[in-house]
């Protein structure tokens, strides 16, 4: 279409009054239609992807005189940002209107809010006009289906046949990893053939947007069912067929594997995330923050953070020691820091019993918030949702855990082969006691399922200890057993004898895998799982490593190793923030249940066996031990 007749749309789009700027002539610039009468297809006037330059005397906002940009470009400026004031603080939003584009425009405006700039009504005008925007498009612009996206395709399915000949021996392999590997091969190059054959096709855009995954359901339905685990044999059974192919009869049992592998795991998972949301409250109900905003408790002590490009959300308004300065992190600045690992002020080093402005930095206080203890629950009300949406989820692949994952230090006693692990010198595992507490966990006579995040001892020839290191596979990993488990009070000990296979390193990319990073290592471990200053940095290693987001602040695992990480009947933080370079193991680890009974009568009848919270907290009183202040408190003398 040439510019003078785009102009005619974009002079319309200008000049109409703002309050009539609506959905009439949004339709008339842009969907076609079929009359029924005459039964003859209408094309639209315009399409909202036309480009043409706008200036700044057309339209005041446009920063640095011009820009090229696109009509629908223009609408949503007006439309969303011009109607509610945004583009004051914004100026012309010029970007591909995609998801990463809505997530970038969402966090700038959320953050005009928190630093006070504009108000909460205008960030509910903005969601509102955006969703309107977006209902009254959705019916001529987004394409759900189009013939592309359901026919075979041809040259999809003949590469598909060539592949699964050639890698037929790693598709069949003892070795789980090894079939994963080959899997993930043919998948990605016949995706990629795929994404090549849609790239102009109108019912990719909401592929292309972001917004939909082309690699759950249209894989699985088009192209390749792929790799079911099964149980009984511990291997994958990789599904050439698509459902559009039609499942073929050697492939039921995987396709039923399936089935039971998506429903069963999304239903109990609702329930223990629900109970979840509860236990993190009941934990962190007497965290809180000194109401100052300036305040500062005087320690040096920070802990290690790596920012990354999904986690820099997490950390805005946080304090890094920069040389021995103090530097506040905002939305823009943060973005200097991504994939630098920075020394972040923490709850984790406050010495305050309320948090200090420097260490838990002015978010909250931006929102007028200090019982931030309170305000953790985001995090499980994603797990939620996670766990709910998983089983509609095929599109979970499976990864080999990069070697540097393998152990905290990767060790020299360790070595990897195809993707196994394996033992240079005798080595004993020790595995936490937690099979009753989280479901999931197993033991078995073979083997033994459970978090990947374990300590590990090196023996020499006469049995002397040589080193120590930990294991820290952040996801849920079967391990052999070639003997007897010894027992110690807080873990079952494997040994094995030098050269062992002791486990595969493929993993399922998966919500699970986070679930019991959060339930092993925060909320039910005895004893220490992982270094002190390493927790919350490993938290979201696992999260990037399962490409899941829980969406809640850095603070909320900070809390957690605050709260949980003990030393007496104090904080752990109380010493480390003194001193960094204490033994990062040394604390005392709490589980859950045990930290919300001793901190106080109040605090454990507001969570749950009265009984014995009730006589714990005697206790602690009568050793001279002040129960914990709790702002439900408040609510319950009320
Ligand atoms: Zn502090």
């Amino acid at each position: 279409m040439s510019e003078e007749t785009i102009k005619i749309a974009v002079n319309r789009i200008l000049q109409t009054p703002i309050d009539q700027l609506g959905k009439k002539l949004i339709e008339e610039l842009f969907a076609g239609y079929h009359d029924k009468a005459t039964n003859t297809y209408k094309e639209s006037n315009f399409d909202p992807t036309d480009e043409f330059t706008l200036t700044s005397e057309q339209y005041k906002w446009v920063d640095g005189g011009k820009v090229k940009t696109t009509l629908g470009t223009l609408v949503f400026n007006r439309f969303c940002l011009e109607a509610t004031g945004l583009i004051e603080h914004l100026h012309y939003w010029n970007k591909v209107i995609d998801k990463n584009c809505m997530e970038d425009l969402d966090s700038e405006i959320n953050n005009l809010v928190i630093i006070d700039k504009v108000d909460t009504k205008t960030l509910g005008a903005f969601v509102d006009r955006r969703d309107t925007l977006g209902f009254w498009c959705v019916s001529f612009l987004g394409v759900s289906i189009s013939p592309g996206l359901v026919r075979p395709m041809s040259n999809v399915n003949k590469r598909k046949a060539e592949l699964f000949k050639q890698y037929d021996k790693e598709l069949h392999s003892d070795n789980p990893v090894e079939q994963i590997m080959a899997t993930n091969k043919i998948e990605k190059e016949l995706m990629g053939m795929v994404r090549e054959n849609l790239k102009d096709d109108p019912g990719y855009d909401m592929y292309a947007s972001g917004d939909g995954n082309l690699d759950n359901n249209y894989k699985t339905i088009n192209v390749m069912r792929g790799a079911v685990m099964n149980k009984a044999t511990n291997k994958y059974d990789v599904v050439e067929s698509s459902l559009l192919e039609g499942v073929k009869k050697k492939d039921i049992p995987a396709f039923s594997n399936s089935i039971v592998a998506g429903a069963y795991p999304s239903a109990v998972g609702t329930a223990e995330a629900g109970a979840m949301a509860k236990e993190l409250m009941a934990v962190l109900q007497s965290e809180h923050l000194n109401p100052d905003p300036n305040s500062d408790c005087g320690t040096h002590s920070t802990i290690p953070f790596t920012i990354t490009k999904k986690n820099k959300k997490y950390v805005v308004f946080r304090y890094i020691d920069e040389g021995g300065k103090k530097v506040m992190l905002d939305i823009h600045s943060v973005n200097n820091y991504i994939g630098k690992t920075v020394n972040l002020y923490s709850p984790q080093c406050c010495l305050d019993k309320a948090i200090c402005g420097k260490c838990g930095g002015h978010v909250f206080h931006n929102l007028q918030v200090t019982n931030i203890g309170l305000l953790i629950t985001p995090i499980t009300q994603k797990l939620l949702n996670l766990k709910l949406k998983s089983k509609h989820d095929l599109s979970t692949s499976a990864i080999i855990i990069p070697e540097n994952y393998a152990t905290i230090d990767t060790s020299q006693y360790i070595k990897i082969e195809n993707g196994i692990l394996k033992n240079k010198v005798t080595m004993k595992l020790f595995i936490p006691r937690l099979m009753e507490e989280i479901s999931g966990f197993d033991l078995e006579t073979s083997s033994v399922t459970c978090m990947g995040i374990l300590p590990i001892k090196f023996y020499d020839k006469s049995g002397s200890e040589i080193s120590s290191s930990l294991l820290t596979i952040p996801a849920v990993k079967q391990f052999k057993l070639y003997e007897e488990l010894g027992e110690d009070p807080n873990n079952y000990i494997a040994t094995y004898e030098p050269n062992s296979e002791i486990c595969d390193l493929g993993i399922q990319q998966n919500v699970v895998n986070v679930q019991f990073f959060l339930e092993q290592i925060f909320l039910n471990s005895k004893s220490p799982q992982l270094p002190y200053n390493l927790m919350v940095d490993m938290m979201f290693r696992c999260m990037e490593l399962n490409k899941i987001d829980l969406t809640g602040p850095t603070i909320t695992y900070e809390l957690l190793a605050r709260r949980l990480c003990r030393e007496g009947s104090k904080p752990f933080a109380f010493v480390y923030g003194k001193n960094m370079g204490v033994d990062q193991m040394s604390y005392t680890k709490l589980p859950y249940r045990k930290a919300v009974h001793e901190a106080g009568p109040l605090q454990a009848i507001l969570f749950q066996d009265i009984g014995t919270g009730v006589n714990r907290g005697l206790a602690m009183t009568l050793n001279g031990i002040e129960p914990e202040k709790t702002p439900l408190e408040k609510v319950v003398k009320a």
